[in-house]
């Protein structure tokens, strides 16, 4: 199923929970703003390869528009639109005041060199430059994008505007990057499931976790629920995955894949392929690597009590529907991974007023809106019956529709 089809199946269910006007579909469904941008870019070989790019502003009712510029060859409109309506689901639950965008290039980083890339970053920017603002549209890193990529926007940007740190997050911390952004992401996955666990009188103390992907999101996410005292039995990456049911070296799987290795790479560990750690008989299973990897034929071997969605996607309707009738709890996307455009929030805020704040305080910060967007969630869960996913988009569509209403555009 395409991104697009899934998130309208998550969007109408939702809306039917609230009673939602027919008549405000299709505004809060469809884009506001869709700007699509050739990218030319001069190749160190002296030929020329032409790309597209596209920035998707879905709803900006709540604050500017927010989200992420991925670069990857399979990037296309409906893509991007369908990830730009999860911005917009998302940042409303989580309650940080934006509306929701999504970019991309049609491009594969890896065959281009630095100063390739650099001058795509650069031009693509400046395509898009009359749709961004620190009040109208903030980019952030997302698959294949980096702290360096954000550098680049931001100077293409700043060299007509003047400095505008607030016009990326996710920048370095030599300039505007603020401390725990980085980590944000994959801490946020797990302060939800600690707030989720506290809930039903449970703690992460003592339990089992199998996590899909260790990269920026998996790898924090291990370490945080390690130090909360659960054990990180399984874990995969690219190359394949690992098991050990008294517990990984977390700090040791972390080394090899810093040194340019891989999980699999660790010693005294029993190895799996990349798709068995989905089927490992533990606690809580963490998807933090692709979407769509849930599904109707692995569903029935999936055998945690608990799912806490990393990664954007992960879970098919189908498998999502018998997963919910089965009792699996399930922390849904738009809720588990807002750590990330909530870290993102942090450092806007920060860079309009010029300060920093310590890590600490970030963390601090990060985890009461991830508490409170859980209570929020499985609150209105039980008061609706319906699961934590419809509810998360019920919840995130009741907001948009209010402001959308005040603002005129209803
Ligand atoms: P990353 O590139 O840092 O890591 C991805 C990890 O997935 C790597 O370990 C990679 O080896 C692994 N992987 C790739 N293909 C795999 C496969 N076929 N089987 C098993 N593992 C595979 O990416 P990330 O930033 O950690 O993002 C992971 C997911 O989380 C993505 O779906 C992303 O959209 C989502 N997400 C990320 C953020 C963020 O702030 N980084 C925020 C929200 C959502």
């Amino acid at each position: 199923m395409r991104a697009d089809e899934m998130v309208n199946r998550y969007f109408l269910e939702a809306a039917e929970t609230i009673d939602l006007p027919e008549e405000y579909y299709e505004v809060l469904q469809s884009s506001y703003r869709e700007t699509d941008v050739q990218v030319p870019v001069h190749r160190d070989d002296g030929s020329l390869s032409v790309y597209r790019g596209y920035r998707v502003q879905h709803n900006g009712a709540r604050g500017p528009y927010k989200g992420g510029v991925r670069y990857h060859p399979a990037v296309d409109i409906s893509e991007v639109r369908a990830l730009a309506s999860l911005m917009t689901w998302k940042t409303a639950l989580l309650n940080v005041p934006f509306g929701g965008a999504k970019g991309g290039v049609n491009v594969d980083p890896s065959e281009l060199s630095t100063r390739e890339l650099e001058a795509l970053t650069r031009r693509f920017t400046a395509s898009i430059t009359h749709v961004l603002g620190p009040f109208r549209d903030v980019p952030a890193p997302d698959m294949n994008t980096n702290p360096q990529v954000m550098a680049w926007m931001m100077d293409a940007y700043s060299s007509k505007n003047g400095y505008t740190p607030a016009i990326v997050t996710g920048k370095p911390l030599a300039f505007g990057g603020a401390p725990g952004r980085r980590q944000a992401t994959g801490r946020g996955v797990a302060y939800t499931l600690e707030r989720a666990l506290e809930r039903v009188g449970r703690t992460p103390e003592g339990m089992t976790v199998a996590i899909q992907g260790f990269g920026n999101v998996g790898s924090w996410a291990a370490l945080t629920l390690r130090d909360m005292g659960a054990k990180i039995v399984a874990i995969s990456d690219i190359r394949g995955g690992i098991q050990r049911m008294d517990g990984i070296n977390v700090d040791r799987a972390i080394e090899k894949v810093e040194a340019g290795g891989s999980v699999v790479d660790c010693a005294d560990v029993d190895l799996l392929d990349s798709g068995e750690v989905l089927e490992v008989n533990c606690d809580v299973l963490i998807p933090a690597a692709l979407g769509e990897v849930i599904t109707k034929e692995n569903v029935d071997d999936i055998k945690v009590d608990w799912i806490v969605e990393g990664a954007n996607n992960p879970t098919t309707p189908d498998a999502d529907q018998t997963l919910f009738e089965r009792g699996v709890n399930i922390i849904p996307d738009i809720l588990a991974n807002g750590g990330g455009v909530t870290g993102s929030y942090f450092e806007w805020t920060q860079n309009i007023q010029q300060f920093t704040w310590p890590e600490e305080q970030f963390n601090e910060r990060l985890r009461e809106k991830m508490r409170q967007g859980v209570d929020e969630t499985f609150g209105a869960a039980d008061r609706w019956g319906v699961s934590p996913r419809q509810a998360a988009f019920a919840v995130a569509i009741e907001r948009v529709a209010e402001a959308s209403k005040l603002r005129g555009y209803l």
